[in-house]
């Protein structure tokens, strides 16, 4: 089978995984694969989870889809459990994360339009990444992304992450300004960590300008840090929060959370999806909600990152080419000090399945559900291929 047929938006595809289970992924030669990428953060319970699957047979032979027009049971209970864990009160779903961001820029429009702001702008970061819609590569901070597509949407303004004088700076230059939108770990960016501090400097801008704070938690969402969410871990509580990936652990879905006056801008007629929330989905994606509040998720997740980020830590200490080793739970950066893309088929090779980001920050997304033995399996057959980078 060739590839012919495809738009060549993926290039080459370095392998053909038929099957998998809990943190191992198998190809079609049965060749075995561990398994720390996760599906770019969305298989944070593994495999072919049995409750998961059988979630899916269950609903999938009940009733897959029924639109928008009837209520949906799932939906709801979804809804209800994503804002106790939040603190959030209102959610509405979609099927990726770049349609829920597109849900969030539409609620800081219309915040912005309320406030009589005539164009109303949303401030984003340097290297954000927060999907490939017009709108949301109009967000992203990478020009690879958005060269080509000209024009790109207005009412967009970028500041550096993680300085935030820079952004009282743009907003005292910005009347405009009604919101900002922020990934609080950058995943595509090069997993890059927010201060503890700027998460809350954020929200005392946001109060005083009259701005919304809006956090991407795509990627960083769904018990991947630890946390539910990232911004957990600093108390910041943002008035509107996206997720997706991780939430139905491989049932596409994605939601946008919001509290306050930013949690009742929609109004019937404003906003929809014919899939967004559909049965299947939703009660897919109750399970895994369900299964992440259940029994250690959290306490796993940081332990498997603890094992793997302090095992790179002493294996490459005096490794020159290695910069810096980052992350928080199963969420981890190594940034080395020149382009390593070809890690990625080095590591496929071993039966390592890893991601390198932003040129030469290799990226490691395990599932949270990895047992201490593969944490340490990923260190030694990942350390040796970094000190021997060329
Ligand atoms: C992956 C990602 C997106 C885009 O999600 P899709 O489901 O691919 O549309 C947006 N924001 C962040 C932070 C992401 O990591």
């Amino acid at each position: 089978m060739g590839d012919k047929s495809l738009m060549n938006t993926y290039g080459d595809r370095a392998a053909t995984l038929v099957g998998g289970q809990g943190a191992s992924l198998y190809d079609e030669k049965g060749k075995k694969y561990l398994d720390a990428l996760s599906g770019i953060a969305v298989c944070g319970l593994g495999h072919s989870h049995p409750q998961l699957s059988l979630a899916i047979s269950e609903q999938a032979s009940k009733l897959m889809h029924c639109s928008n027009f009837f209520s949906i049971p799932s939906q709801q209970q979804l809804a209800k459990k994503l804002c106790q864990i939040s603190g959030m009160t209102n959610v509405f779903f979609s099927n990726s994360g770049a349609e829920a961001n597109e849900a969030a820029i539409k609620i800081a429009r219309l915040h912005g339009n309320k406030k009589g702001i005539k164009l109303p702008t949303v401030l984003v970061m340097d290297n954000a990444f927060h999907g490939r819609t017009l709108a949301t590569l109009t967000a992203s901070g990478s020009r690879k992304i958005q060269a080509g597509f000209e024009p790109l949407v207005s009412g967009f303004v970028r500041g550096p992450f993680n300085d935030i004088e820079s952004l009282r700076t743009i907003a005292d230059n910005n009347p405009d300004i009604c919101a900002v939108f922020v990934e609080p770990i950058q995943g595509e960016g090069g997993i890059n960590l927010s201060s503890p501090d700027y998460l809350k400097q954020l929200r005392d801008l946001c109060d005083e300008l009259d701005w919304l704070l809006m956090f991407d938690e795509v990627q960083t969402g769904n018990g991947r840090t630890g946390k539910y969410f990232y911004h957990q871990h600093s108390g910041v509580t943002p008035d509107v929060v996206t997720t997706a990936k991780g939430l139905g652990n491989g049932m596409p879905i994605g939601a946008c959370l919001a509290s306050g006056n930013a949690a009742h801008l929609m109004q019937p007629g404003n906003h929809g999806s014919t899939f967004g929330g559909n049965p299947l989905a939703c009660s897919v994606a109750l399970k895994v909600v369900e299964l992440l509040e259940c029994g250690d998720i959290y306490e796993r997740a940081t332990a498997i990152g603890d094992i793997i980020m302090q095992g790179l830590a002493s294996e490459l200490k005096d490794v020159e080419h290695v910069k810096d080793i980052r992350g928080c739970g199963c969420m981890i950066g190594v940034e080395l000090t020149k382009p390593c893309k070809s890690l990625y088929t080095e590591a496929l090779k071993q039966g390592l399945i890893i991601n390198v980001t932003a040129e030469s920050v290799i990226r490691l997304l395990p599932p949270m559900i990895m047992t201490d033995q593969e944490a340490h399996q990923v260190v030694s057959i990942l350390a040796p291929l970094i000190k021997d980078f060329q």
